[in-house]
């Protein structure tokens, strides 16, 4: 059988850590011969620095870095000019047709995305089909959150965790789209690790690098033969920005993959390829 895929995805947003954070993570995924999915922000506006929002124009040298261990995507928080939430039609357009430009201009393909606070609807997937994207990668099945501004991310479909083909009513129901939707991995025990507490920006605190060393146990191994879906972990580059610690432990997950035979890095562009060739 083979291998199942465990794509490492960052959605990397801010200035600070990039410059601090994002050359000690690449050098171990050289190390490690890894590859990430890179999902590089691109707003009219950053809620915490005020710099312009987009990490490929701002931070150039460390994009062509990144592109070099993995797959560089599209990250959108649809925020507008004044910082109000909003999933209106015109602002996705403008932002989605901006960031897309910006990245495939300076070289990238830039054919994954994945939408800040996990916001993509079904105007989101039919722009990113209009702009030839693959890979929409904002659901995490079971989610639902309230943001300010009325704007509500509900992820509570019957979708599970393998990818698939989002319906063109609802992108949380299976249906006969071009673009893949790649799952953010839901599924005990990794919300609990990764995902909930990245979200929620508490992974950084020394007390809670345990769970993550037992992101690979004999059970996890067991679930993901049964189930046979990829594992996909969402980060953000500013939960390894204060202190080493989650470095080592992203390390030893690192090491974990690379040594074992039952898993493989790979990109989510690699994992809608796959679906492409039939291999899967
Ligand atoms: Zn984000």
């Amino acid at each position: 059988m083979e291998p199942i895929d465990v794509a490492i995805t960052f959605d990397i947003e801010r200035d600070t850590s990039i410059e601090a954070v994002m050359p000690k993570i690449i050098r171990l995924f050289e190390r490690y011969d890894a590859v990430g999915t890179w999902f590089l922000k691109h707003d009219y506006t950053d809620q915490f620095t005020e710099y312009t929002g987009a990490v490929v124009e701002d931070f150039p040298d460390i994009a062509r870095a990144l592109a070099d261990v993995g797959e560089i995507g599209t990250h959108i928080h649809f925020r507008d000019v004044d910082g109000t939430f909003s999933m209106a039609p015109n602002l996705q357009r403008d932002l989605l047709e901006q960031a897309t430009e910006s990245l495939r201009s300076r070289g990238y393909d830039a054919t994954s995305f994945r939408g800040g606070n996990l916001c993509a609807d079904t105007t989101t997937l039919n722009i990113l089909e209009d702009l030839d994207y693959a890979v929409d990668s904002s659901v995490l099945p079971g989610h639902y959150r309230e943001l300010p501004d009325g704007v509500v991310v509900d992820h509570r479909g019957e979708v599970g965790n393998r990818p698939y083909r989002p319906a063109q009513e609802s992108h949380t129901t299976h249906g006969d789209r071009a673009l893949l939707e790649v799952p953010v991995s839901g599924l005990s025990p990794l919300d609990s690790i990764s995902v909930d507490r990245s979200l929620t920006g508490v992974y950084n605190r020394a007390a809670d690098h345990r769970p993550l060393d037992r992101l690979l146990p004999p059970m996890y191994h067991l679930w993901g033969w049964m189930s046979r879906a990829p594992i996909v972990l969402l980060f953000h580059d500013h939960e390894f920005g204060t202190d080493d610690g989650s470095l080592v432990v992203l390390e030893r997950f690192l090491h974990s993959v690379a040594t074992s035979p039952w898993f493989q890095f790979a990109t989510v562009g690699d994992i809608a390829a796959g679906r492409r060739s039939g291999s899967q």
